[in-house]
């Protein structure tokens, strides 16, 4: 579905992506692994059309790379950014909203969408017309994944999903994945919480300074020593 090759980008003289090659088919949940700094979040910019970058990324047959972030959207890849990138003191409901920009004009088409995500997660129902900002962390991420939702996409990258949530919530937020996924989306789901990510992902990629260094089926990647020992403490 999804196929990088050679994948790199820089910023001015700095290399961040030293030519990555990965894989998703369609239905799997992949993981990207990899410390602060290792080049999850540009390999999504690059997906995304939000910067330049060299190689290939084809997906279902396009390449992607040299698009507009908004015709990457129509193509059905649409990505959830680190950090969450809210609109505070706009509305949950208007926030979910802008997920949809690039089917503007699909009014109908946007409100069964918006009626889906407020089943997945009724509490944002409930705080439809609240600011964004009013609302936990963990029901921020809820919008983010929404919104990136109503964008209809047929690979969601979720860029570290779980950062700066509390344990019982990261819990939840990684169920709400597994289940998005085991509803028919394809993942690639960046992560530092290597443990958990590993826990409901099909396949990994570990990267370092802009490579991938490693990369496996998710439990075999578990039971790896080095993968403990680096990403997962013990
Ligand atoms: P994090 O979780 O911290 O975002 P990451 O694995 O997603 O980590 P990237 O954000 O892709 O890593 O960063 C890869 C490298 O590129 C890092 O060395 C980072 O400092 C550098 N970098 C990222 N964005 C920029 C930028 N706008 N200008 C210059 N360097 C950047």
């Amino acid at each position: 579905m999804l196929t990088l090759t050679d994948l790199t980008l820089s910023y001015g003289s700095f290399r961040a992506l030293e030519g990555i090659s990965l894989h998703a088919d369609s239905g799997e949940l992949v993981v990207l692994l990899g410390a602060n700094g290792a080049g999850k979040s540009s390999t999504f910019r690059a997906i995304s059309g939000l910067h330049k970058a060299g190689g290939s990324a084809r997906f279902g047959g396009a390449e992607l790379l040299g698009l507009k972030s908004a015709q990457v959207v129509r193509h059905g890849v649409v990505q959830c950014p680190e950090g969450r990138k809210l609109f505070p003191m706009m509305s949950v409901e208007k926030n979910l909203l802008l997920g949809a920009y690039v089917y503007a004009s699909d009014k109908a088409g946007n409100q069964q969408a918006l009626q889906q995500i407020y089943q997945t997660f009724p509490i944002l129902a409930e705080k439809r017309n609240d600011p964004a900002g009013s609302l936990s962390g963990g029901q921020q991420q809820m919008v983010a994944i929404g919104r990136a939702l109503m964008g209809r996409p047929k690979l969601l990258m979720l860029d570290e999903p779980s950062l700066g949530l509390a344990p019982l919530v990261v819990k939840q937020m990684f169920g709400i994945i597994q289940d998005i996924n085991r509803r028919g989306t394809t993942v690639l789901l960046a992560e530092q919480n290597a443990y958990a990510a590993l826990k409901i992902s099909n396949r990994a990629y570990v990267m370092e300074r802009g490579r991938i260094v490693m990369e496996g089926d998710s439990k075999t990647l578990l039971g790896d020593e080095r993968i403990r020992k680096a990403y997962i403490g013990g």
